[in-house]
């Protein structure tokens, strides 16, 4: 990491209007990226929920807080930067290749449980981040050379112990197995899951530092084993803690009153809004 350039990203996804947590995440991304390169990825992997009418939104609504970024996306239909295409469902054959590369190496296994096998197993998914649960390895063994229709899980060594350093959180230590699972990294449809996508691009565009919310750390670990898996660099981290609303809850893109879309349009000057972001909703 040291002596790089740093690199820093905002990976915002255009499945709904952002609200004051993006602003928060993306206010201390620019901040750190301050003496970098600030990179705009548009995570439109899913394009069931994706839609480019969220796209313009997220980049206008960014750029009108005062973040400028060097690469990716802009405002006004270009794009800037040699890294690209900076769209996710545009990058897919890197995504591909990966997963042979992985599959080839060993790592994954096919998976045929239905969904209704998940939900009948006996671990729940975690509270804090909308992850997947704890697959109980029923696939485990079966034969990776297999055509079959199957989702395709990375194999985790249960009990191994993923630690890194956060730059706001400090140290952090995750366990596999216990925090997290066999995961996907191709779906049964070909889509690769966002951990396979995220850490193809962030190896590819040399992202020197992830800022993103706590909402990942758990994310962050089973990329750690991805991008080891694949032979490249581990990135620094900084997760930033969520912002909630009056019930204590984290605010989500259905919170309307909280989008930065909402609140321009009700008059604030992005100075207020870029205020509001750093303190906790009243
Ligand atoms: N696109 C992801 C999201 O909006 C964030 C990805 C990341 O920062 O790694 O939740």
């Amino acid at each position: 990491m040291t002596g790089k350039p740093y690199r820093g990203r905002l990976a915002p996804s255009p499945t709904g209007l952002l609200h004051l947590g993006h602003a928060r995440t993306f206010l201390i991304a620019a901040k750190r990226a301050a003496a970098g390169t600030l990179i705009l990825r548009n995570d439109d992997l899913d394009t069931q929920r994706s839609r480019s009418e969220f796209v313009q939104a997220m980049l206008e609504d960014i750029a009108w807080l005062g973040i400028h970024w060097a690469e990716g996306p802009q405002p006004d239909g270009t794009e800037t930067g040699s890294f690209g295409p900076y769209a996710q469902s545009r990058r897919g054959s890197l995504y591909t290749a990966a997963f042979h590369q992985l599959r080839r190496t060993g790592f994954l296994y096919p998976c045929v449980c239905s969904r209704k096998d998940l939900l009948a197993a006996p671990h729940a998914p975690h509270a804090e981040d909308e992850d997947e649960p704890i697959y109980p390895g029923t696939c485990r063994e079966r034969n990776p050379q297999s055509d079959e229709i199957a989702t395709w899980r990375f194999r985790v060594t249960d009990g191994e112990e993923i630690r890194f350093h956060d730059a706001l959180l400090g140290p952090q230590t995750f366990v596999a197995g216990h925090d997290f699972g066999d995961f996907v990294v191709m779906r049964r449809d070909g889509v690769p899951s966002y951990q396979l996508a995220c850490v193809v691009d962030d190896a590819a565009m040399q992202i020197t530092e992830v800022v993103r919310g706590r909402d990942l750390l758990r994310s962050t670990a089973r990329q750690i084993l991805l991008l080891r898996a694949l032979g490249h660099p581990i990135p620094a981290y900084a997760h930033v803690e969520l912002m909630r609303n009056e019930h204590g809850e984290r605010l989500a893109k259905r919170d309307a009153a909280r989008s930065l879309r909402h609140l321009r349009e009700s008059g604030l000057a992005p100075e207020e809004v870029r205020k509001m972001a750093f303190t906790n909703i009243p």
